[in-house]
Parts: C-alpha cells; sequence; structure tokens
C-alpha cells in the first residue's frame, strides 16, 4: 500500500500545531491516493510514546519514534538521515513537512538525499490523476502556482494555520515503531538558549497584533504589546523597526522574517510594503490602522481604520478589554 510520511515537530514536550495540520492533511489526502499515513518523530524521552499516540488520534496509522539521547537536540543532517531512511524504507509516494524554521531546513536536505521534488510554503494540496497537486505563493505573494511533481516522492512543506486540522480521535490507535538512526554528524549542538518564554509563538498564533514605523520609537511599542495582551495575541513587527533595534528579529513578519497565517492579523503603523505583505497577506482577516488612507496596506485590509495609532490604540485595547470582560 502506498503512504504519506509526515514529519512530526514538538517542542517543551509537546507537538506544534503545523504537525498535527500535516498530519490531518495527510488523513484528508489519504482516502483520494489509497495511501496509509505514516509520522516520524525524534527526539529523547519517555514523552514521546503519548506524542506518538496523540498523532494517532489525529490520522497516523503507523509512528516511526526514533528516541536517542543523541536526538535531544535537531541537527539537519541526523534528522534529515532518518526521515530520508523512512521514506525510502516505506517506499512513501508523498511526504509532508510543516514550513516552520525546522521544517524550512529539513525537507530540502532530506529531498536532496531521495533525488526527490521539493514544493515548498504550499497553501493547497489536491490530487489529481493519482498525483498530487499543490498551490503556492509567488512573488512575495502576488500570484499563486499551482505545481505538479514529477517522480517520486512528492515532498512538501505546509505553511502553518493554513490547513486545517482534522477531528481528534482519542480512540484512534497507531502501531507503534521504534526506530534507529545513525547519530554520527559533522555539527554538534554545544546548547540551546530560549529567548522568549511563556510567550505565544509567532507561526502558530491565530492573532497577531503587528507594529511599524508608525509607532515612532521604541518607548511606544507597549501600545502594540497592550492590545496583544488585551487579545490573547502574538506580537509582530515591520522590518524597519527590527532594523532599528526596537524589538528582536524573531518578532518580524515578512518575507526575510515569519510567514504567518493567523485568523486576525492587526498590523498598526505599518506602510504595507510588499516583502512584509509576503510574510501575512494569507491572514484570514487583516485590520490595518494607519494615518494614510493610501497606505498599501488598505488594499488588502479586510478593515481598514485611518487615523493615529496613538488615538486609536488605546481605545482599541480598552475596547477588547471591556468586550472580553464581559464574555466572562
Ligand atoms: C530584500 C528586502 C527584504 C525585506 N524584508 C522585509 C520583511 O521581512 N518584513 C518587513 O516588514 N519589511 C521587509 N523589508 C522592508 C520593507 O520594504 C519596508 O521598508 C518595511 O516593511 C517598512 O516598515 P514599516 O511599514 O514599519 O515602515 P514605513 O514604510 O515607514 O511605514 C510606516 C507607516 O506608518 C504610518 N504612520 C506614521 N505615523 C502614524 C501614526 N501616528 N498613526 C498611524 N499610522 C502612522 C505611515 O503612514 C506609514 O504608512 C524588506 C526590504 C527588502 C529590500
Amino acid at each position: 500500500m502506498a503512504s504519506i510520511v509526515t514529519f512530526a515537530e514538538h517542542r517543551d514536550g509537546k507537538l506544534r500545531r503545523p504537525s498535527l495540520e500535516a498530519v490531518s492533511e495527510a488523513r484528508r489526502l489519504a482516502g483520494a491516493l489509497g495511501a496509509s499515513v505514516e509520522s516520524v518523530i525524534l527526539g529523547s524521552g519517555g514523552f514521546l510514546s503519548g506524542l506518538a499516540d496523540e498523532l494517532a488520534s489525529y490520522g497516523a496509522d503507523k509512528v516511526h519514534v526514533f528516541d536517542a539521547e543523541a536526538l535531544a537536540s535537531y541537527s539537519t543532517e541526523v534528522y534529515a538521515r532518518a526521515l530520508a531512511g523512512v521514506v525510502s524504507g516505506t517506499g512513501a509516494t508523498v511526504v509532508l513537512v510543516p514550513f516552520t524554521a525546522m521544517g524550512r531546513d529539513l525537507a530540502p536536505r532530506a529531498a536532496a538525499s531521495l533525488s526527490a521534488g521539493l514544493v515548498s510554503d504550499c497553501v493547497a494540496l489536491s490530487v489529481k490523476d493519482g498525483r498530487l497537486e499543490a498551490r503556492r505563493p509567488m512573488y512575495a505573494g502576488k500570484a499563486y502556482a499551482t505545481v505538479r511533481w514529477e517522480g517520486q516522492p512528492q515532498m512538501a512543506t505546509l505553511r502553518p494555520n493554513v490547513f486545517p486540522l482534522g477531528a481528534r480521535d482519542a480512540s484512534r490507535k497507531a502501531e507503534i515503531v521504534t526506530a534507529n538512526v545513525e547519530t554520527g554528524s559533522r555539527a554538534r549542538v554545544v546548547g540551546v538558549h530560549a529567548t522568549a518564554t511563556g510567550k505565544v509563538e509567532l507561526t502558530e498564533a491565530q492573532i497577531i497584533v503587528s507594529g511599524g514605523r508608525g509607532l515612532k520609537g521604541p518607548e511606544n511599542f507597549h501600545l502594540v504589546e497592550s492590545l496583544a495582551g488585551a487579545l490573547g495575541a502574538a506580537v509582530g513587527a515591520s522590518r524597519a523597526v527590527v532594523d532599528a533595534g526596537w524589538v528582536d528579529h524573531q518578532y518580524q513578519v515578512g518575507q526575510t522574517g515569519k510567514t504567518v497565517s493567523p485568523s486576525l492579523y492587526v498590523a498598526c503603523g505599518i506602510s504595507g510594503a510588499i516583502q512584509h505583505l509576503a510574510g501575512m497577506s494569507s491572514s484570514k482577516y487583516i485590520v490595518a490602522i494607519n494615518k494614510d488612507a493610501d497606505a498599501p496596506i488598505f488594499k488588502i485590509a479586510s478593515y481598514g481604520l485611518v487615523g493615529d495609532v496613538f488615538e486609536i490604540l488605546p481605545k482599541l485595547t480598552e475596547a477588547a478589554r471591556a468586550y472580553l470582560a464581559s464574555k466572562g
């Protein structure tokens, strides 16, 4: 039987949402392709078996668990070797990897070693004549391409927050396979230093409030953070404010920052340069606040507020707090 292999990424003992989106999408495609769904997870520790069960509940028929101390930290070389090993061992026809920082690094390496075609940053997948067809943005989101693969396996990275989660069925069980990989590598991780803890991860956030140069200075960025706090949102930023040193690069949204697809993106004092739009134009609803009615951000905004961020943001924050408090 043909199989679809998905790569599962986790952090702090929990599966990252894009991993669940990948396995959900694999389950959705499995019927049309007459394929089974197999997931690959690597790491170190007993918690991996719980994560394997969770992958099963979202649709995996089989989970390949690589559990070794040497796999505790991500290594491109070793992780790609493990993923490619499962793909060639199962003769998988389709491989789905989340388009996260790790997936962007891992998938090309695994694809190269498998001589497979890789379509990155897919926003839709369908099956035509028994083969996969993908839709992906091009030219920083100005156009969309429909792409088909030649040969097998057909590898794709999936943009986070675009593919819906399937219905979870906790009674669904998968075959769990303990797998091994040669852990020798030319690079060694000597330490991992987390910068932001306890904050909503930008690429997985359902709501993002982003600030741009219209905030005038770092001392005013708290206005963006307050609205984000009120909405339970992640904070984002334009490159202009990152380059000016107001906030760290990890907050940058755009072509050279993070690609996000939240349900709601609030752009505050951001002009809407094409490089910024490249990272957020697939958001479901976009609210723009800008004092220039001709700012390009309004061309893609679902709702536009022409006005001063210094007047609007405090009122919006207060209104959001009051509304959410009234909802209990
Ligand atoms: C190769 C390359 C890669 C790039 N990658 C990225 C990227 O990843 N992400 C990114 O964001 N940019 C990127 N850029 C930069 C991009 O071209 C823009 O320069 C940047 O996005 C502008 O940031 P901004 O909108 O905050 O600032 P500006 O363009 O200066 O816009 C500020 C906006 O704030 C409005 N404003 C001013 N005062 C107020 C106020 N009081 N109230 C309300 N509105 C106000 C103004 O009307 C204006 O529209 C890249 C550029 C290049 C060349």
